[in-house]
């Protein structure tokens, strides 16, 4: 399994770090527009390798040497400042995936290979990544909001007093502020939410419910303040990904993925199984009708977004 990673900033370092800790990859190419920046990630994480499991890592000074690759993850560009938005990435990363696809293309096997996109906005990279790879929209997926759908298991499970693993509830739409908690759709044990809730005395109160939407809203912006920016949440995500795609796990993971064609195009996340030949069916779970409402608008936010490029 060859894998490529292009943009070796805080995000795609800890990518690379975390698909290095996969042991799936027997080889893995980092490329950065910053040279220096790329060679020392290769020689750091070569390093580390050293300790786990045998893998060829180097760094790339042009696109050839992704030639072979099997997946080719896309992290490059512009990161939030802190108060920043990730639509107000929009303009300065539209160019840099403009710039990234055709030079990936020209060195890939289309027939088989799949992209991997993390960079921000998110959904729209992800439409503008399949528009110029003419990929099928299967082999062109988007992180999506499989981080948020991480921090909302993580937080409610904390919450309810029971492992992360026993949460099964969702972020649905942008990756970004307008994303939607399918609460009507959450389960806990097997028993819908508001039964766990029942079962256990431990009721999650309009208020309360309230509070961890704006901590999952919010979580990104706060790591943002503290850190610079945020990585390690990603890199495990993109690990996951990659485990679910290579070992054909069909995973149902809140992935993002172009749906429909013309003005009806749309990249979002739902939940959707992905396996070896990436995204091979997306599930529309019930949503309440307010949260139907809000993933429209969500819908309707991202198209905009894409229309504005
Ligand atoms: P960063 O500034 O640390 O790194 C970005 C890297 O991209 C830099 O090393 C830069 O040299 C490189 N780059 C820029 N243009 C390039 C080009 N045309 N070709 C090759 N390399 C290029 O930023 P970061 O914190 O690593 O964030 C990267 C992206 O990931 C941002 O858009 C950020 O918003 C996004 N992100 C997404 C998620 C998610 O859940 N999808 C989470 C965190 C960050």
């Amino acid at each position: 399994m060859k894998i490529s990673i292009i943009g070796i900033g805080a995000v795609g370092a800890a990518v690379a770090t975390a698909v290095a800790g996969t042991g799936l990859a027997h080889e893995m190419v980092l490329f950065d527009r910053d040279g220096l920046r790329a060679r020392a990630a290769a020689e750091d994480l070569g390093h580390a390798a050293a300790f786990s499991y045998d893998i060829k890592i180097s760094a790339a000074n042009n696109y050839r040497a992704m030639r072979g690759s099997d997946i080719v993850i896309i992290a490059a560009g512009a990161n939030q400042k802190p108060g920043e938005t990730r639509t107000d990435l929009l303009q300065k990363n539209v160019a840099v995936v403009s710039d990234i696809i055709p030079r990936v293309m020209a060195n890939v096997d289309a027939k088989r290979v799949k992209l991997i996109i993390v960079t921000n906005p998110l959904d729209v990279m992800v439409m503008l990544a399949q528009k110029l790879s003419k990929l099928p929209a299967s082999r062109v997926i988007g992180t999506g909001t499989m981080l948020d759908t991480a921090r909302l298991r993580t937080i409610l499970g904390r919450t309810l007093g029971v492992s992360t693993r026993a949460v099964h509830a969702y972020v649905l739409g942008e990756h970004g502020d307008s994303s939607v908690v399918a609460w009507a759709a959450a389960s806990v044990g097997g028993l819908p939410l508001d039964e766990f809730c029942r079962q256990t005395k431990n009721p999650i109160t309009a208020a309360a419910r309230q509070t961890i939407e704006y901590r999952v809203h919010n979580a990104a912006y706060e790591i943002i303040r503290g850190r610079g920016a945020t990585w390690d949440g990603i890199g495990a995500a993109v690990a996951d990904l990659l485990r679910s795609i290579v070992n054909d796990e069909r995973r149902i993971l809140t992935v993002s993925t172009v749906d429909g064609a013309g003005r009806e195009k749309l990249a979002m996340s739902l939940p959707r199984i992905v396996g070896a030949d990436g995204v091979v069916a997306s599930l529309h779970p019930k949503l309440s009708s307010g949260e139907a409402t809000n993933l429209r608008k969500s819908g309707k936010i991202i198209r905009a977004n894409y229309d504005a490029i």
